[in-house]
């Protein structure tokens, strides 16, 4: 757990969040700043930096798992978005790896 994070401070309950699911490895809780109709954050609940941090390949099954417990609960009937952003140039501004599930609008392509 990294002080400093706030997700890590999400899963630890320091922090308060929307959340919509758990299970022994992940945590999903709805985007304080949603882009989206429907847009929740999975995460692992160990402090990971990016996805170029993962040294256990087996936790992207946990989150893919995860993300697909999400989508049954909250958006069965509508396509979907996942996204990864990995490093400052890609926008990543919260240093605890996360995956972006949105939902509920068309979605356009290419994304900026
Ligand atoms: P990134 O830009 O790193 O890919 O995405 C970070 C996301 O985390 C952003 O969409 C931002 O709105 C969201 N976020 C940042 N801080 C918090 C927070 O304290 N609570 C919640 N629920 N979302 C947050
Ligand atoms: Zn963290």
């Amino acid at each position: 757990m990294s002080q400093s994070c706030p997700f890590c401070r999400i899963v630890s309950g320091e922090l308060k969040a929307d959340i919509v699911y758990e299970d022994e490895t992940c945590l999903a809780f709805r985007d304080i700043a949603p882009q989206a109709p429907s847009h929740v954050l999975i995460i692992p609940k160990d402090h990971v930096p990016s996805a170029s941090h993962v040294e256990d390949h087996v936790l992207w099954v946990s989150l893919m798992v995860a993300v697909r417990e999400v989508v049954r609960r909250i958006s069965p009937d509508s396509g979907y978005r996942l996204v990864v952003n990995c490093g400052e140039d890609a926008g990543q501004t919260v240093p605890h790896l996360h995956v972006h599930l949105l939902s509920g609008r068309p979605l356009g392509w290419p994304p900026g």
